[in-house]
């Protein structure tokens, strides 16, 4: 399972703020964890059980936010080196609205540039490639033009993703508008900046405009697809058929916590809904997603956004054997109805592992045939 877009220190206040808008939650919830994972002693105390969370609900590879701090990132992918799992970090850029107190605002971009190519260069690659860095400016309203553009250069040179949000919320995309007013939309404040390309994960997207999904398409960006953090903040529903027939390149991400759970079973239940309230309630007559749809949308899909099909994301002679265990008796309706597994077809499986997704089916996690931490073991 590929999670394309998650923040490691927010784990903590999973499930808290649901409804607010964006920014408010953002102020009351988020920064405040954010702030507080500033050294590595954070990092060694939260990291480790992060990664055991995530390969606990299946997750063999992520793509994750860290703080603004480099002593934290760092101590993140120290964990991610010894847990095992394959993971894509970046230390947050913010220049125009920081919580980072600590920094002389005039040097932020400087600053922020330096530590972020210190941390490619060492992680970058790191472990014949099992980790990787990701260039993490946070989104166009507390990024600067020109650390926008900065980032994005950096990123092109060094050979790192990049990755940012995207049209989440009416409000933020207003205030975006108001930032950047010679920007065309939203998307063209990114592609101003270099931004745009096959490298580049952009989270949410939920509101684009023709034009902005038919640029996003013909540059080959990618798009981290998070439905349950959408209807959890409220911001929106992604017309996923939509995209899709534009031929815009999704994956799936909890967003973790602006998403409640990190499983990407989850993200798939509640897409699967917000879908189908598309097709019956919005006017969206295109067909919704059968479960191993869903299926490939959260595994080979997600490695083809960051560019790793060729490794991982499906199960095939000379990938790397990223696997998960699951034990699907757990998705019974009752634990003592029987259950005769070569009786039930994949997509029934599938489809019992989105919809009555149990916490402790996943019952095993290996990233290169080597076994993670965090499943409950059988
Ligand atoms: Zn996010």
């Amino acid at each position: 399972m590929v999670d394309l877009h998650a923040h490691l220190p927010q784990l903590p206040n999973a499930g808290l703020g649901a409804g607010l808008d964006l920014l408010t939650w953002l102020d009351r919830y988020i920064f405040p964890l954010e702030r507080r994972f500033d050294d590595a002693e954070d990092a060694a105390r939260l990291a480790p059980a992060a990664f055991r969370t995530f390969a606990a609900a299946g997750t063999t590879t992520i793509l994750a936010y860290g703080a603004v701090y480099k002593a934290s990132t760092d101590g993140a992918f120290r964990a991610a080196e010894a847990h095992g799992i394959r993971a894509i970090l970046g230390k947050v850029m913010m220049d125009r609205v920081t919580y980072d107190e600590t920094i002389e605002p005039s040097t932020i971009l400087e600053r922020s540039l330096r530590e972020s190519e210190e941390l490619i260069a060492t992680w970058h690659g790191a472990d014949a490639g099992r980790l990787g860095y990701a260039v993490t400016p946070r989104f166009a309203i507390s990024c600067s033009a020109d650390m926008l553009r900065e980032s994005a250069a950096l990123a092109a040179r060094t050979g790192a993703w990049w990755q940012t949000h995207v049209s989440e919320d009416p409000g933020e995309i207003a205030e975006v508008a108001r930032l950047f007013p010679d920007a065309r939309d939203y998307v063209d404040v990114y592609d101003r900046a270099g931004g745009l390309g096959s490298r580049t994960i952009l989270a949410h997207a939920i509101h684009l405009s023709d034009r902005e999904l038919a640029r996003l398409v013909e540059t080959d960006t990618r798009v981290a697809h998070c439905p349950s953090s959408n209807l959890f903040l409220a911001s929106g529903i992604m017309p996923l058929a939509r995209y899709r027939e534009a031929g815009l390149g999704v994956g799936l991400g909890s967003d973790v916590a602006g998403g409640p759970d990190p499983s990407i079973f989850s993200v798939m239940q509640v897409g699967a809904y917000a879908q189908a309230a598309l097709r019956t309630v919005g006017g969206d007559g295109r067909s919704v997603l059968a479960p191993l749809d869903w299926l490939r949308l959260g595994t080979y899909d997600g490695a083809r956004a960051l560019g790793l099909e060729d490794r991982i994301g499906s199960i095939e002679v000379g990938k790397e054997a990223d696997l998960i265990a699951v034990d699907p008796r757990l998705t019974a309706a009752r634990r003592d109805l029987p259950y005769d597994a070569g009786a039930i077809e994949a997509a029934d499986v599938m489809s019992r592992l989105i919809f009555r997704a149990h916490p402790d089916m996943v019952r095993g996690a290996w990233v290169r045939g080597r076994r993670l931490e965090g499943p409950a073991s059988s």
